[in-house]
């Protein structure tokens, strides 16, 4: 402990236990990250004498389920300690998520601390907080303040009611790549699980349905079966056609010196050089194959992405694609959009097309913040700040 800490400990307290609290603090974490948190907890133990830190291991009920306990333990805890990794998104907070009814009571009561151990995606509902880093060298003494902090000076985790602060036009929920990223081939077209409605979309997409379906529809795209796919194949092919395309040159020129008929030897010429040009053409197509299978393969991705908006965007939900192996999924309101659209004869046909057409590229400039260049129309307000909405989007891609 250093000595600036040893100040501050020395003028902080921590708040004292109400008649309706057993513990000061409630701590959640995988059980992946025991050792870690079970090092912090000993630390905060050990430095500050009559803290109640409540362990699941330790201080749950036997014989209740997780979930009673979980609750019961959060509503009797001053605040909660939430040790965030990919482990723990993946287990301990699906718990959490999957009855939100009963620990957004609980959680909205209690102050939450999420601390980042390792990176992961932070669930939405904690996506507001501002979170303590644990490789931060100042790490120790922040989470002491926040002990020490009286409760009713803190953030809440869940905010009122929806739209959620931390919900806005233009938010990524969630990068999925597809299943065994790692081991697929560049040619391969990735498959997405459509198990379940992952942790950063539920806020927004309860129906499992309506995303297995969208998700569904990508994966119908098939993959080449071409012998070019592979790498093995296209080099020395296109090496042979270059060799092929070398070794005419020669035979061209004998061609042209014989001393033969002009018919003839017209025709010899114009069959040679057209030989040569086709191992040429050739020779690029086969080298240059995965360019244009990707290019190919993208359009039609993106179109099927498309597709599959029309079913999200009815949920504030778009997805884009910018390889063939990783979607995001952005959340955005298109309701101003659409009404925009509307006021067009068979303006909600022309909405549908749009989406169609442009809202996988749409999708991506969200995600990336980057919109094509476009002039400001005096007078016309776009429905999104910053950056372009979707039917400004659309007539700047229909104008160029
Ligand atoms: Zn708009």
């Amino acid at each position: 402990m250093d000595a600036s800490f040893k100040e501050e400990g020395e003028a902080l307290a921590i708040p004292p236990l109400r008649a309706s609290e057993k513990f000061h603090l409630f701590v959640s974490y995988s059980s992946v990250d025991t050792t870690w948190t079970h090092e912090l907890i000993g630390r905060l133990e050990a430095d500050h004498a009559g803290l109640r830190v409540c362990l699941h291991e330790r201080d749950f009920t036997p014989g209740r389920n997780v979930l009673e306990n979980m609750a019961e333990c959060i509503l009797q805890s001053q605040k909660v300690l939430l040790v965030l990794s990919q482990d723990f998104v993946q287990s301990r907070w699906c718990l959490l998520e999957a009855d939100l009814s009963l620990f957004g009571y609980c959680l909205e009561r209690k102050p939450v601390i999420p601390v980042l151990l390792r990176p992961c995606q932070v669930p939405l509902h904690l996506s507001h907080l501002t979170y303590l880093e644990a490789t931060d060298s100042r790490f120790y003494s922040k989470v002491v303040r926040l002990l020490c902090t009286p409760s009713h000076r803190m953030a809440r985790s869940l905010p009122g009611p929806r739209p959620l602060p931390s919900l806005y036009s233009g938010k990524t929920l969630l990068t999925l790549n597809c299943i065994n990223r790692d081991n697929l081939p560049s040619w391969k077209v990735g498959t997405f699980s459509t198990l379940s409605v992952p942790d950063p979309l539920k806020e927004v997409l309860q129906d499992p349905e309506v995303y297995k379906h969208a998700v569904g529809i990508l994966n119908g795209v098939q993959s080449p079966r071409s012998c070019l796919r592979y790498l093995g194949c296209r080099i020395p092919l296109g090496i042979f056609l270059i060799l092929l395309f070398c070794a005419s040159i020669p035979v061209l020129m004998i061609f042209w010196t014989q001393d033969t008929k002009p018919g003839p030897r017209f025709l010899l010429i114009t069959t040679g050089v057209s030989l040569c040009l086709l191992f040429l053409v050739l020779a690029v197509n086969s080298l240059c194959w995965f360019r244009r299978f990707s290019r190919r393969k993208m359009q039609e991705l993106a179109l099927r992405v498309g597709e599959a908006n029309l079913l999200l965007a009815p949920h504030s939900v778009l997805m884009g694609c910018e390889t063939l192996n990783q979607l995001s999924f952005v959340f955005v309101q298109l309701e101003d959009c659409r009404r925009a659209f509307l006021e067009f004869p068979d303006g909600n046909t022309l909405f549908q097309e749009a989406l169609l057409r442009f809202s996988c590229a749409y999708a991506c400039c969200l995600v990336q913040a980057h919109f094509p260049p476009y002039r400001d129309i005096e007078g016309a307000q776009g429905h999104l700040e910053p950056g372009l909405c979707f039917c400004q989007y659309v007539s700047v891609q229909l104008e160029s």
